[in-house]
């Protein structure tokens, strides 16, 4: 591997800001501190007032510097923080000396990147750098947090180190050929491998809901004018935790908004908008309204009590897929008298509101919620990422492809081979380079 050279970004947002930070990482550090600080050494770890000096040793900016020797650093290398003022001019001036000075402007992520590359951190937790940054609720952030300490690693280890045992008794069985099953169900094998696929069960769900919190559900809204839609959005949207956006780009398009229920954000897909307003493009947006039924989570129909379900909402739900649960919501009940409840058919859930009254709403959302498979246990949630769940997904095909062979050693060794490989994959002591390029290549420049 080439030897790492010495990289800069700037660490903190652009604009006006109180403080500006520029970061520093790689190897010999030392040898930018007399031209950068006009001193010899910084002691390690502490937050000392210095200039920050250019060329010709005057001051670009004066504040705090603080110097992280390897390898007691966020990426395991040397580590330099310059905190200066927040102004653009005053950041970009700090940074471009240390590029004179030798640094390379540092890549997106490469900071982490380098911290996984030095054991600082798993690829779980890397991933968790980003998510944290990104998070937008409180819910994701403390998941996110949560998987960054490790907690989702470990349960990972946890799980490998069983495999790993199991593995040992296996290949001890198989090293007595004559007696090798026996010898597996006398030393409960089975139980253990049990034991391991219901662990591994937990971990699922903890980190679907994770994910939930991450990517949120897709959620197609029927519904003819004035049923009360967009009453019923601003009504969830008043919260404080709620955001509604509208996606540019969008006003030929399906109109989309979002908002957040527990945290987990609700990607609304308006279809009535665009029949209402796209008559003369109908064709294309049938298309588009096609399609986002075909990728919805979760199907919302609302209906005017007072008026009831039109043929038009009849075949808009037929066209979700079989899979996809749907929600009848009868607005308006404070017309009709009609009491706040939830009633379950065979095809469908139905719910009474009131947009206006806010009548219903706690039993609307707490249904969207289940629906899409959310389990409010929020201690014990990872912010899991796609990518883990396919890896978990895979793991749990191996170990009950193990189960249904365990009358055949080999084969059964070689399920829980490729079981282990699987969920290592998540905290990343296997991977490609195009993986880490795509994992880090999304992260912002500076972390
Ligand atoms: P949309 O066209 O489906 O988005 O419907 P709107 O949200 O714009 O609502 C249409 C009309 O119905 C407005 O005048 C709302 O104030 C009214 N409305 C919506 N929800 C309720 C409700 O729960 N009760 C009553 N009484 N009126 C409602």
């Amino acid at each position: 591997m080439e030897k790492p050279d010495v990289i800069a970004a700037v660490a903190t947002a652009g604009g006006r800001a109180a403080i500006g930070i520029v970061r520093l990482s790689g190897p010999g550090l030392q040898r930018f501190l007399p031209p950068l600080l006009g001193r010899e050494q910084l002691a390690p770890r502490q937050a000392i007032l210095s200039r920050i000096l250019d060329a010709s040793g005057n001051a670009i900016d004066f504040g705090l510097v603080l110097y992280f020797p390897a390898p007691h650093s966020y990426t395991g290398e040397d580590v330099l923080e310059l905190q200066g003022h927040g102004g653009d001019a005053v950041v970009r001036g700090v940074l471009a000396r240390c590029l004179e000075l030798g640094a390379r402007m540092a890549e997106p992520g490469e900071f982490t990147r380098r911290a996984f590359l030095n054991d600082r951190l798993d690829l779980a937790q890397a991933e968790a750098v980003a998510d944290l940054i990104e998070a937008n609720s409180t819910a994701a952030a403390r998941s996110a947090l949560r998987s960054l300490s490790g907690e989702f690693s470990k349960q990972i280890q946890e799980l490998v180190d069983g495999l790993i045992d199991l593995r040992m008794l296996v290949e001890a069985c198989i090293d007595f050929p004559e007696e090798d099953v026996e010898l597996l169900s006398e030393r409960d094998g089975l139980g253990h491998l049990e034991r391991l696929m219901g662990q591994l069960v937990r971990v699922r769900q903890a980190a679907e809901s994770g994910s939930l919190l991450r990517e949120g559900a897709q959620v197609v809204l029927f519904g003819g004018p004035n049923v009360g839609k967009s009453s019923l959005l601003n009504a969830f949207a008043g919260g404080d935790v709620a955001i509604v956006t509208e996606v540019p780009g969008t006003t030929r398009d399906l109109l989309k908004e979002q908002i957040q229920l527990e945290g987990v954000p609700f990607h609304i897909v308006d279809t009535a908008g665009l029949r209402e307003s796209n008559d003369v493009v109908e064709a294309v947006g049938m298309s588009r309204t096609w399609r986002a039924l075909g990728e919805a989570d979760l199907g919302l129909l609302v209906i005017d009590a007072l008026v009831g379900e039109s043929e038009q909402d009849r075949t808009l739900l037929a066209r979700l897929g079989p899979a996809v649960p749907r929600l009848v919501v009868f607005n308006k009940i404070d017309l009709t008298g009609d009491r706040p409840r939830v009633e379950s058919r065979a095809d469908r859930t139905e719910i009474w509101v009131s947009a206006k009254t806010h009548v219903g709403l706690d039993l609307l959302s707490a249904e969207m919620l289940r629906q899409i498979g959310w389990r409010p246990r929020d201690e014990g949630v990872f912010l899991a990422r796609e990518r883990h769940l396919r890896c978990l997904q895979r793991a749990s095909g191996h170990l009950e492809a193990a189960r249904a062979q365990a009358d055949q050693l080999e084969l059964f060794a070689e399920e829980l081979r490729l079981a282990q490989v699987d969920l290592s994959q998540i905290t990343g002591e296997f991977t490609s380079d195009d993986l880490l390029g795509e994992i880090f290549s999304r992260f912002c420049i500076g972390k």
